[in-house]
């Protein structure tokens, strides 16, 4: 059965240029009222930026709150969400799955190790989803474009692009800068394996808008961020195969390190299988 998969990012972007995170319920809602909020209205270029700073994920953050806590007067340009990957498709929402699953396994062993209740049945995958996105959405404030104005940072929401050797242009403004920082982060790479492309396949960008937990799946790639979705996943209940071009999980770790995270699969779950 074909997986239904969770729009890309460029889908999400309305015809009014207002953003989207689906499921669009509440909680993501919630979201985009502080890191994209509809409406929004760019200020007014103030005459030469001390600093312009091109991307606001976590580097842009940074770098614009503490240059405008020193007294700069900085330009900040978003086009998606503030927050970038590590607040919506990054860390936050990866942590939270990663805390649910790490319940659900201690409970499924809580019996064999503990003497506790027998566990048996299906977890509630949808919960845990919703859980995250509310926790994401009650933290979302933090990276919001109204905390950032009111530290002094002139937020510009839409696509930057630079013009002259100083000078951005974003929303039909030109913002003319001293200096300018690219924080515009990466994108998935995509590994050209035949079929994939038809057969459809999922990335940080949108797993974490899943409401609805894979039979199976395959993890391309066993770096960190593959062995913790993997790991997740096969504590959650999916079929998980972890894969990688190396010859172990953590190719770039201590082997020793690795050798303990390769170990650790998950009892009474479909096990991690590395290949
Ligand atoms: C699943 C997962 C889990 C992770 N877990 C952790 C963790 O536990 N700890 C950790 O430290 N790191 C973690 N990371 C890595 C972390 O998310 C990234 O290192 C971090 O988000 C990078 O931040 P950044 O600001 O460089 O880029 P991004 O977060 O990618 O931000 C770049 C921003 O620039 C914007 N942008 C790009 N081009 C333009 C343009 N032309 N105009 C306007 N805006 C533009 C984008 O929309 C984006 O918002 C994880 C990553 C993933 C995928």
């Amino acid at each position: 059965m074909r997986p239904i998969l969770p729009p890309t990012r460029a889908e999400r972007v309305t015809a009014t240029g207002n953003v989207r995170v689906e499921p669009f319920d509440e909680y993501n809602r919630a979201l985009v009222a502080q890191v994209h909020p509809p409406g929004w209205v760019n200020p007014v270029a103030a005459g030469r930026y001390h600093l312009v700073v091109l991307g606001a994920g976590t580097a842009g953050l940074v770098t614009a709150s503490i240059a405008a806590g020193l007294g700069a007067r900085v330009a900040l340009i978003e086009r998606h969400l503030m927050g970038g990957d590590c607040l919506t498709v990054g860390c936050v929402p990866s942590k939270a799955l990663i805390a649910a699953a790490r319940s659900w396994q201690a409970a499924a062993e809580s019996s064999r190790t503990f003497g506790g209740p027998d566990i048996s049945g299906q977890g509630d995958f949808a919960a845990v989803m919703a859980r995250m996105r509310r926790l994401r959405a009650g933290l979302s404030r933090i990276d919001g474009a109204s905390r950032y104005r009111d530290l002094g940072v002139d937020v510009f929401l839409g696509e930057g692009c630079f013009t002259a050797a100083d000078t951005l242009e974003v929303g039909g403004q030109q913002l003319r800068f001293r200096r300018a920082v690219i924080a515009t982060g990466a994108r998935e790479a995509v590994p050209p394996i035949p079929g994939l492309a038809d057969a459809g396949y999922l990335t940080n960008d949108s797993v974490f808008g899943l409401t609805e937990l894979p039979r199976r799946l395959v993890v391309l790639g066993a770096g960190p961020i593959g062995c913790e979705l993997a790991q997740a996943f096969a504590r959650f209940g999916s079929a998980v195969t972890l894969l990688d071009q190396a010859d172990r999980v953590l190719p770039r770790d201590d082997p020793d390190a690795a050798a303990v995270v390769a170990r650790r699969d998950a009892p009474a779950r479909p096990a991690l299988a590395c290949a």
